[in-house]
């Protein structure tokens, strides 16, 4: 059939990317009626205030419960859900979840709760697109800016264009808190910290995996901790997995620590229940 096409037809159609680009088309399909179709959760996992044990902040990560694939990974949609523009409606609907929720959880469990949400890099730099609505939306539901903490990544800090910079500025603006996710996994310029206004570093799961006493990624993240308090912002370390990596951690001072040792991300409901009992634990202490 493809006649003229050449030799280059089977470097470039072969089956294995014609099953795969199908597959894609299938998926993104699918991912707009996930989002007609009430099939996306948000899932909050506990950041843990390292020297209290208090949890006064979650960070809200999505999922897909796909009706024949089962739990589709946010690392798969995400991808689909930006090339598609599908990522600016999703985007949304994880901001409302995470303002209904940090509502609740400012009022029942603590005025300064915070819920910190992602925003990938195609998301952020998206054309035309500003945080309008969100500041609206906030105004409208009667919560401050400061319930709301954006996680980018340094990428996007490096590539700093003057719509990155505005963006930044407006979420300020509105009181919105930013945080640098994956802190260490990029580029690592550290001349961005100064330049923008940033609350939070997130210390990558990969320096925590290997802490061990005398390790060099104890060191590491020793001289991350003390580099960061200097300019002003707060450490929460990822993927804490085990009591020794959260004690190597808290005597290195860091702040805050994120990982299954202190829980995995819960579905709302249940972190709701979570959140509950913990301050039932805490006051009665
Ligand atoms: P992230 O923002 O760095 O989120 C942390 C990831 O580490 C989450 O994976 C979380 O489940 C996982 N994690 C937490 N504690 C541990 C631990 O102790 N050990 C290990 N091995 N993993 C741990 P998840 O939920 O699969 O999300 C993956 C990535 O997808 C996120 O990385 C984030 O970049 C992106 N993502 C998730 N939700 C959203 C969203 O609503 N919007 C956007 N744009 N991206 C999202
Ligand atoms: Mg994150
Ligand atoms: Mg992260
Ligand atoms: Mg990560």
């Amino acid at each position: 059939a493809a006649k003229g096409a050449g030799r280059n037809r089977f470097s470039y159609f072969t089956p294995a990317l014609q099953v795969a680009a199908l597959n894609r088309m299938r998926l993104t399909n699918d991912l707009r009626s996930a989002l007609k179709g009430d099939q996306l959760r948000l899932y909050f996992q506990p950041i843990v205030h390292l020297s209290t044990g208090r949890i006064r902040k979650a960070e809200a990560l999505l999922r897909w419960q796909h009706p024949q694939r089962g739990m589709v990974s946010p690392l798969e949609f995400i991808p689909l859900a930006e090339s598609s523009g599908l990522i600016v409606d999703i985007g949304q609907w994880v901001f409302n979840e995470s303002i209904r929720w940090v509502q609740r959880w400012r009022r029942d469990v603590h005025p300064e709760f915070q819920v910190s949400l992602n925003q990938s890099p195609v998301e952020f730099q998206r054309e035309g697109g500003s945080y309008d609505v969100w500041l609206s939306a906030l105004r409208q539901a009667g919560v401050p800016g400061q319930a709301i903490v954006v996680e980018i990544t340094e990428g996007l800090l490096l590539d700093a264009s003057t719509m990155v910079t505005d963006k930044l500025l407006q979420l300020r603006d509105g009181g919105i808190q930013v945080a640098l996710d994956d802190f260490g996994t990029g580029y690592s310029s550290l001349s961005y910290l100064n330049k923008f206004d940033i609350d939070y570093l997130k210390i990558d799961r990969s320096f925590v995996r290997n802490l061990a006493p005398d390790s060099s990624d104890l060191a590491l993240s020793e001289a991350i901790i003390v580099m960061a308090h200097k300019l002003g912002l707060h450490v929460i370390a990822e993927g804490v997995e085990t009591a020794q990596q959260r004690d190597l951690l808290a005597a290195a001072g860091c702040d805050y620590g994120q990982g299954y040792l202190f829980d995995k991300p819960l579905p709302a409901g249940e972190f709701d229940a979570l959140l509950r009992s913990h301050a039932a634990m805490l006051a009665a202490q």
